[in-house]
């Protein structure tokens, strides 16, 4: 009798996307637990597809595609010496050839369950059903879990089911549900496995260096004139953003400990590193936002008993409750803006959200205007030295985006979608929900939108945010001698910067809109 073939092992797939961690992974998680449940040592692959032409439509920013690929090194090397799990990386072009590539990968390992954490965005979810069709033709599942965001799209909703379309009411809800105690960690199951190979590590982080090689090569080649401009903005990146799940975690752990402390008014100026920087990390999932909640609610706690315990003795720094609820309702417009999406996908391929309020201004695509916004050249301080430092650093402060996207949308009438676009491609963190809600809001089209009449005005805005103008000067040196109250005024810092002007050598452009004149005219296009 001939001797019966080995059946071969079947195995599980853990496929990444926007979710580079082993901590509080609800995938993951689920994963590991049902390899567990059906063998003694589960084989556990992961996978991650690697696709550059989708993200140069999608307009990732390149600052962004090299802190993915660094947090691949560092979630290959955790996977491996931790669960024994190898991590591989598949290239295809787009979404459709992804389902293929995926399907094959799955033949090929015996893959009998695959598991991921949902993207939100139409082109993922549709990509999402249609490998989910054709896996299950095979036998193979694919199973699917909420994990991008706090609280899952359509769970916080109003008594009769709908969804909020104002931030605070969904915000109290959001708060009132999590009170409930109903958010937990995820614990990785543990699994067990041989002793890892380690030996096979250098191999993954060759082929995963490779790939970000020819990555890079096409972002270089699409989105930069020249490679000494790419190269100084990935050295500040990768400087200011180590990549890895440790490094994200000790920087909400000295955040709580310290800067959240003032985090309420220090917020909002410009020039204070006063906020959590926690927003790239956020974004590639490499810590989880539950995370970030529950540590946030830990410390509010003690913030609390150490006020309660030092009654008798006021200390300014035990006001940090109110400053780690306000951090608190910042990760709560981010689940916001997620659900928002999900309840209308027509955003994601372009719409308004409010469509009346869009259609009512007469866009501009002024591509020469653009361009002087984009390169930081409108001859408004505070907007320049803010999209200076966007295309310098991958970064822009919160109140810095409100303010460049209302001077664009509103100063100079273009498309906040053109706007929206150049933000993705030059951010860390671009991340579609956040960007759209914040460029909606700003432009007035969005859900509990800015009201079209509340226009921010860049001058009062320095003054108010940026008062000595140190942030104005970091970004513009060109402006160094002029005394902040000259930038911090339209009138007289085009006297100062006219033929006459005492000021007239600096090399630096007038204003290129009249902000009085534009705000009139702003009211009047969304008056209808
Ligand atoms: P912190 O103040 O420490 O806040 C903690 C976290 O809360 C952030 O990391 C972020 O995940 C979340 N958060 C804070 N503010 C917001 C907000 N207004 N909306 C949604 N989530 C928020 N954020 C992105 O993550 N990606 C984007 O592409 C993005 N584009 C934006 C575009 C515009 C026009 C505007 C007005 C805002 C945008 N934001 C975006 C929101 C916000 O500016 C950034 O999240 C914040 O500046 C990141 O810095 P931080 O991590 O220090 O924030």
């Amino acid at each position: 009798m001939p001797a019966l073939a080995p059946t071969p092992q079947t195995s599980y797939l853990i496929w990444f996307r926007r979710d580079l961690r082993l901590e509080d992974n609800t995938a993951l998680s689920a994963l590991t637990e049902m390899a567990n449940q059906g063998a003694d040592q589960p084989h556990i692959k992961a996978l991650f597809m690697v696709t550059p032409e989708q993200w140069l439509e999608h307009a990732m920013s390149l600052a962004q595609v090299d802190f993915i690929f660094r947090s691949l090194k560092e979630l290959a090397g955790a996977l491996l010496t931790q669960l024994n799990i190898e991590l591989h990386l598949l290239q295809a072009p787009n979404y459709s050839q992804c389902v293929d590539a995926i399907d094959n990968f799955c033949q090929q390992h015996n893959i009998s369950n695959i598991a991921s954490n949902y993207e939100y965005e139409v082109n993922e979810m549709a990509r999402d059903r249609a490998l989910e069709r054709q896996l299950s033709k095979k036998g193979i599942t694919f199973h699917r879990y909420h994990d991008q965001c706090i609280l899952p799209p359509g769970s916080v909703t109003t008594n009769d089911g709908t969804m909020y379309k104002v931030f605070t009411p969904f915000y109290k809800k959001w708060q009132s549900i999590l009170d409930t105690g109903l958010v937990n960690l995820h614990p990785l199951a543990k699994l067990n496995h041989n002793k890892p190979d380690s030996d096979i590590l250098p191999q993954i982080l060759d082929s995963i260096e490779d790939l970000y090689q020819k990555t890079l090569r096409l972002f270089l080649e699409r989105q930069f004139d020249q490679e000494t401009t790419a190269q100084s903005l990935l050295q500040t990146t990768r400087q200011t953003y180590p990549a890895g799940e440790d490094q994200a975690y000790k920087r909400l752990q000295q955040f709580l400990a310290e800067d959240v402390q003032h985090y309420d008014i220090a917020r909002d100026q410009s020039a204070l590193e006063a906020t959590s920087q926690l927003s790239a990390y956020l974004t590639i999932g490499v810590i989880s936002p539950r995370l970030c909640y529950l540590k946030a609610k830990q410390a509010a706690q003690s913030a609390y008993e150490a006020k309660a315990y030092n009654l008798n003795e006021p200390n300014e720094d035990f006001g940090a409750e109110q400053d780690i609820q306000r951090w608190i309702s910042e990760l709560a417009w981010r689940d916001f803006y997620r659900h928002v999406i999900v309840e209308n996908p027509d955003i994601v391929k372009g719409a308004a959200f409010n469509k009346v309020a869009d259609q009512k201004v007469n866009w501009s695509y002024d591509l020469s205007d653009f361009e002087k916004w984009c390169r930081g050249l409108t001859g408004v301080p505070l907007v320049d030295a803010a999209m200076r430092c966007l295309n310098q650093t991958g970064f822009m402060h919160n109140r810095l985006r409100m303010v460049t996207a209302m001077f664009l949308t509103k100063n100079l009438f273009i498309d906040w979608r053109l706007g929206e676009r150049y933000f993705m491609q030059k951010l860390i963190d671009g991340d579609f929900a956040s960007n759209n809600g914040g460029w909606q809001w700003s432009a007035s089209t969005g859900t509990d939108a800015a009201p079209y009449f509340r226009i921010m005005n860049p001058f009062s805005q320095a003054k108010t945010h940026d008062k000595d103008a140190i942030f104005i000067k970091t970004w513009l040196p060109e402006l160094k001698d002029i005394p902040a109250s000259v930038l911090h005024d339209e009138a007289k810092l085009r006297q100062a910067l006219s033929k006459k002007g005492s000021f007239a050598q600096v090399d630096y452009p007038q204003p290129m809109v009249d902000h009085k004149q534009a705000r009139l005219y702003a009211i009047e296009q969304f008056k209808g």
